[in-house]
């Protein structure tokens, strides 16, 4: 019997998969099939790859500028110009 968990396990290494791809090509659809999986099975994509890729451009983060200000990671997207800013927890 196929349980929730089965399905959102196969979902996450299909995630991991296509971010890896995604990452080797840098090509955004890759990017676009992850959010549509995401929304599909209404999970959230992991942390781990949700920082790692611009969500306005849809680029895996390649080229960007990062700087550290207190607690918080600015990262800039060279691509787009686009603005995140992550508070790291201590
Ligand atoms: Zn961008």
């Amino acid at each position: 019997m196929i349980t929730k968990k089965d399905v959102y396990r196969v979902a996450n290494e299909r995630l991991y998969y296509l971010f890896s791809l995604a990452f080797q090509t840098g090509d955004e659809r890759y990017i676009d099939l992850m959010e549509r999986i995401g929304r599909r099975m209404d999970i959230t994509l992991p942390q781990d790859i949700k920082r790692m890729y611009c969500k306005k451009c849809k680029k895996p983060y390649k080229n960007v500028r990062v700087r550290l200000k207190k607690n918080v990671i600015t990262v800039t997207c060279l691509e787009c110009g686009d603005i995140r800013r992550f508070q790291i927890n201590r």
